[in-house]
């Protein structure tokens, strides 16, 4: 396994696989990994000669500076985890390889940013694409590898990418959950005993709502999650959503021919957890 922290180091790696026509498959990561991360390499090292994943915090994704302040930095035990994983190349660029780069491209997302995450975490998305996109630039991956965990992300690179005309592959990958349902996520090693004790209620409540869809309205299954979800000792429900799964637009009723998704998010305490289920397909 190697470890880059120079762009030129990585553009001159993929340059020369590039010359012997080896695939080069990509994982952006913020670090803090864990089986939901490690899944995308597996992914990506199936279909791809060569992987290489980025470990980058990306200051500019945070609209909530405490946030961003106690977000895990667990470098040496990722690279351990990736080199059990035989990923090839870590890119561990600083601040300044990311940023100190000239980059003049205006992003619109349309309506994909106008819901949900855009609503509550301004400029989250602006901050996310500006450093995927750097990255896509630097990397130059024939395929790129994302979690459906965070489905509007996936989304919304999905349309830059194609907006820009990035030449790539974007491949979105299934939630890895632990054994008791909960989405796996870096945040979950700052809940506490009982946090994490209560957090699987999350994904048990988006199961329930799939077997309700049958009989109940989105705007009565909307109530139904609040309730569920508030009265959790220390959770407090940020928003469900129901949503097409292409456009994001909220749904109002079944009769309309797309899949519907629910997407939530839950206050615990100071951390945020995100999740998502497909209801109707
Ligand atoms: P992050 O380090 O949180 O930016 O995540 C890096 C990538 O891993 C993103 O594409 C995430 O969607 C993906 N990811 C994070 N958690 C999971 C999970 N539990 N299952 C699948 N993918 C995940």
């Amino acid at each position: 396994m190697i470890v880059f922290s120079l762009r030129e180091e990585v553009a001159n790696f993929v340059k020369n696989q590039r010359k012997s026509k080896k695939s080069i498959g990509f994982v952006a990561t913020m670090g803090a990994l864990h089986r939901g991360h490690l899944s995308l390499i597996d992914i990506a090292k199936q279909q791809n000669d060569i992987v290489i994943c980025s470990i980058f915090v990306n200051p500019l994704q945070f609209n909530n500076k405490n946030d961003f302040d106690k977000y895990p930095h667990t470098l040496e035990a990722d690279l351990k985890l990736l080199d059990a994983e035989k990923c090839d190349v870590i890119f561990t660029p600083s601040t300044d390889e990311i940023y100190n780069y000239p980059d003049p491209t205006v992003f619109n997302f349309g309506q994909l940013d106008k819901v949900m995450e855009g609503v509550y975490r301004p400029g989250h998305f602006e901050g996310m694409a500006k450093v995927v996109k750097r990255l896509f630039d630097i990397v130059q991956p024939d395929t790129a590898y994302f979690g459906e965990k965070d489905y509007q992300q996936l989304a919304i690179i999905r349309k830059f990418s194609s907006d820009l005309h990035i030449p790539l592959t974007i491949i979105g990958c299934p939630i890895v959950r632990e054994s008791d349902g909960l989405a796996m996520s870096s945040r979950n090693m700052l809940l506490s005993h009982e946090q994490r004790k209560l957090a699987p209620q999350i994904f048990e409540t988006l199961k329930e709502t799939k077997e309700k869809v049958s009989r109940t309205s989105p705007s009565e299954l909307k109530k139904w999650v609040a309730q569920q979800i508030n009265k959790i000792e220390g959770f407090e429900l940020e928003y469900f959503e129901i949503a097409n799964a292409s456009t994001l637009e909220t749904i109002d009723n079944w009769y309309e021919k797309t899949i519907a998704m629910g997407f939530i998010v839950v206050r615990v305490g100071t951390v945020r957890l995100i999740d998502n289920i497909v209801l109707l397909s």
